[in-house]
């Protein structure tokens, strides 16, 4: 089935000022995904139960690790996920208060962040690499230190971290340090990707998908927890919920909770989403995957434009396509012009008021920050609007 029938008529198209753009981002909603919600609006249960977990089940399948939790969106799954590795409890004695320091990328969401000081840590820049722009390894291995008590790590656009010269860093830092700190892969973007050949998720530390309504694969809302042992999975699976377990009979309150918890569980009315839209999932990222390498072919040698690298380790999911360019305002508003939209997506964090004290030099984000952009390569342009894309590119700005 073509994608466009498979989608129906509910994909939205962003407009600007009335006029047709072609969108960076468009949501992908399976045609049936209606008259399914509401079949589970109708049977009354509408918190987290059977749907989610089958959800849950078949994303652990597609990933290969079924050691997974859904959860309401990618920003509590960080939360939770930080909190379970390394959060402050005042009922529980902290072996290492001097370890304080999260060590994160700027460039990114805010959602990646904020989970930082939401669990009582200090956010601890990394530069950014502007080959790939994820953080820079070499920045991460100097800045691990004693205070260090955990990193995340982005996906950017889905283009996987090296992991393994991750995990040597790692390596290196307990030799030099006695431990190893415990990392978090933000794959907000990456449905889908894979480092040398295995879907994120599987490369040893804790992973969190979203499912948020313009991602690659959307619930409207929602998130995907992967563990990498069973031990944090288990704990997961009831803090994600008071801590308490739902097995439990509760009507005589004959319970208790071992380790208090949060509520950020997924609920049925998402799961169902989610599931109508793992159907085509895999169509929507071969379109992404397509449109980006004719760009990488087509869009060489353009003055002014740079591309980011494309080792032939790992296959990323293109979320968006990103080019640094020179004159960024003027690349836009040609583009605009032409009707074609484009997207800075984030503010470099380290810019926000709310956290200043954290501020510190970092050349390799300042190299990119004003020549980043994000061009439209999803699943729904057609031939023609590629092409249109490609040669406004070409003629210049
Ligand atoms: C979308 C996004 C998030 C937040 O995801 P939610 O599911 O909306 O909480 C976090 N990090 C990155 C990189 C994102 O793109």
């Amino acid at each position: 089935m073509r994608l466009d029938t498979m989608l129906g008529n509910l994909t939205n198209n962003y407009r600007g000022g009335g006029v047709f753009m072609i969108p960076v981002f468009k949501v992908a909603m399976a045609p049936d995904a209606p008259e399914r919600v509401a079949e589970v609006v109708r049977s009354g249960r509408l918190e987290h139960g059977p749907r989610a977990e089958a959800l849950e089940a078949e994303l652990g399948r597609r990933i290969g690790n079924p050691r997974v939790a859904t959860v309401n969106c990618a920003t509590s799954g960080l939360h939770l996920a930080l909190h379970l590795l390394v959060g402050r409890d005042p009922y529980r004695p902290d072996p290492t208060p001097e370890r304080d320091e999260v060590l994160t990328t700027p460039l990114t969401f805010e959602g990646t962040n904020w989970p930082i000081p939401g669990n009582g840590l200090r956010i601890r820049w990394v530069d950014t690499d502007p080959h790939t722009l994820n953080l820079d390894l070499e920045d991460l291995e100097r800045k691990i230190s004693p205070r260090t008590r955990a990193i995340v790590v982005v996906h950017w656009l889905g283009f996987p971290v090296d992991l393994a010269e991750l995990d040597d860093v790692l390596d290196r830092a307990r030799r030099r340090l006695g431990f190893r700190p415990p990392v978090v892969e933000d794959c907000a973007q990456a449905w889908g990707a894979t480092y040398r050949g295995r879907p994120l998720g599987n490369h040893g530390n804790t992973a969190v998908y979203s499912f948020q309504t313009i991602k690659l694969l959307t619930a409207g809302g929602g998130g995907l927890m992967v563990f990498p042992e069973a031990e944090s999975h288990r704990r997961a699976l009831r803090t994600r919920w008071f801590g308490i377990d739902r097995a439990d009979d509760r009507t005589r309150g004959e319970y208790s909770v071992p380790e208090w918890g949060f509520r950020c569980p997924m609920d049925e009315i998402s799961a169902e989403i989610g599931s109508a839209n793992l159907e085509m999932i895999d169509d929507l990222l071969a379109g992404h995957r397509a449109n980006a390498y004719r760009y990488d072919k087509e869009l060489q040698d353009v003055p002014g434009l740079e591309h980011t690298e494309r080792p032939d380790d790992r296959a990323p999911t293109f979320w968006a396509y990103p080019v640094k360019v020179e004159d960024r305002p003027g690349f836009m508003r040609r583009l605009g012009e032409a009707g074609i939209g484009t997207t800075v997506l984030a503010r470099r964090n380290d810019d926000h008021p709310a956290v200043a004290a954290a501020r510190e030099s970092l050349p390799g984000l300042d190299s990119v920050a004003d020549r980043v952009c994000y061009l439209p390569v999803g699943w729904w342009l057609t031939e023609e609007q590629r092409e249109h894309i490609v040669d406004t590119v070409r003629s210049g700005w």
